[in-house]
């Protein structure tokens, strides 16, 4: 917007997920004043929210350092900004594989060792897991056999309450006098465009009851976008993942208190005990599922009701008994309650898309890609956006909307994720 005060824009933004509500409170801090969010769920955090969970894991370490600076600089807004500090908890982050997994997901967790060994943020922060006993020392709490786990503890991890750090962004942006429009006046079924003579441009977004204009628009729907732009579709496949939880007694959950979170590569992760509810909360991450079957285009997108993803797959379920016999096997056979589906939106090299949407002169946005990794930014995503706005174009090469073009016949979107850093896929998950 150049010449023109740019908090003076009216700006639309669609979806009040993470990355949406990361998007609203970093605009309305900077002066923007006239910020209008349009969200499907008529509470926030939206039940259609991946980031409206118990805890999501707070991590550093990537193959690409580019992320591991991002997400120290993250980190440490989490620790000390009053808003973020009282939903993190930094446990740290066992993140190993159990004896009998493939030597190649064994490979992953050594790449993400010696990715930890090259950076100078992690000085000091992380130890070397060689088997039970070493478990033992960082989670004495384990009472399983954990024998033969082999990966790394880093000290410099936790896990954020998704859930409580969406609902303290929401009130802060209310706060800051952020619009909300909720449930069904709130769910865009449309976007509207306008010829002008510089070419097309995006000028509002439909709900079944009124059309929303705003000089830009904001598009953080998830695993959803497709459904919007569909010419995103190559690049971008909604993908969902099992998470389940098991409900512990007060004492069970004290007993717990503190463990770090666990990823057992070839099994399954869970975290601490929920603070408020005592819950454990399982995830087996494997390749992601897709559905194919709800669009006429070719897309994979999350299922419109909430209640056709209250499951999970009898695979997952197997995998995290396994895991629980291995590691807290009081409570292997305990019932799997709260069983259901968690939707991101996957991109091929795991990169986020914060761009234009080309062919919109600069007016409509997208903020779409999250590969399962977006929550930990959610203190400083806002930033990412506020560049991109007042610049007019993405200068972060990764980050631009992919040349479908150049996106690889052959990729795959199916594998299993354990693996697929090392089949050339460098995934960066969590
Ligand atoms: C099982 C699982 C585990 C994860 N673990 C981690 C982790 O450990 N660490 C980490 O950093 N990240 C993790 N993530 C990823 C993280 O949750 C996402 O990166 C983040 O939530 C993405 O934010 P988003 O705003 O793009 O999407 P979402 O948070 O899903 O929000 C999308 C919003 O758009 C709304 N919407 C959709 N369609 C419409 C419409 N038509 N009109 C209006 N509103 C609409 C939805 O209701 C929702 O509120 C995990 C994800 C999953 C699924």
């Amino acid at each position: 917007m150049p010449g023109q005060d740019p908090t003076k824009s009216t700006i639309l933004i669609i979806g009040a997920g993470c990355f949406g509500l990361a998007t609203a409170h970093r605009l309305a801090l900077a002066g923007y004043y006239n910020v209008t969010m349009l969200e499907k769920d008529d509470v926030v955090p939206s039940r259609f929210s991946a980031a409206n969970d118990l805890n999501k894991v707070i991590r550093a370490e990537y193959a690409d350092s580019f992320y591991t600076d991002l997400s120290v600089k993250a980190i440490q807004k989490w620790r000390s900004d009053p808003l973020y500090r009282p939903h993190y908890h930094e446990t740290g982050f066992l993140n190993v594989t159990s004896d009998k997994a493939a030597q190649v997901t064994k490979d992953v967790v050594t790449n993400y060792l010696t990715s930890i060994k090259g950076h100078p943020a992690f000085k000091g922060q992380f130890s070397t897991i060689n088997g039970a006993a070493d478990v033992k020392k960082v989670a004495p709490a384990f009472s399983g056999p954990t024998a033969g786990w082999t990966g790394y503890f880093n000290k410099m991890a936790g896990y954020g309450h998704s859930a409580d750090a969406s609902k303290a962004v929401y009130e802060d942006c209310v706060k800051l006098g952020v619009k909300f429009v909720l449930g069904s006046d709130g769910d865009v079924t449309g976007l509207v465009y306008a010829s002008r003579p510089a070419g097309k441009v995006c000028v509002g977004a439909k709900t079944r009851q009124k059309t929303y204009r705003a000089d830009k628009i904001i598009l953080a729907m998830g695993a959803d976008v497709s459904r919007l732009v569909p010419q995103i579709g190559p690049q971008v496949t909604g993908r969902c993942w099992g998470v389940v939880h098991i409900q512990l007694t007060p004492s069970e959950a004290e007993a717990l208190r503190g463990i770090p979170v666990t990823n057992v590569r070839d099994l399954a992760f869970f975290f601490e005990p929920d603070r408020a509810t005592n819950k454990l909360k399982f995830c087996h991450m494997g390749g992601g599922f897709t559905n194919f079957a709800s669009s006429k285009n070719g897309l994979s997108l999350p299922f419109a009701k909430l209640e056709d993803s209250q499951f999970i797959p009898l695979d997952d379920e197997a995998y995290i008994r396994t895991l629980l016999r291995e590691v807290l096997p009081q409570f292997a056979d305990r019932p799997l309650i709260d069983a259901h589906l968690c939707w991101f939106a996957d991109t091929i090299d795991s990169d986020y898309i914060i761009d234009y949407v080309p062919g919109t002169n600069a007016s409509l946005i997208v903020l779409s890609g999250d590969s399962g990794h977006g929550f930990k930014m959610l203190p400083i995503f806002g930033d990412f956006v506020k560049d991109i706005l007042e610049n007019g174009s993405q200068n972060i090469a990764k980050w631009r909307w992919k040349d479908s073009s150049r996106i690889k016949e052959g990729s795959t979107w199916r594998g299993d994720t354990a693996t697929q850093e090392l089949v050339g896929l460098p995934r960066a998950r969590l």
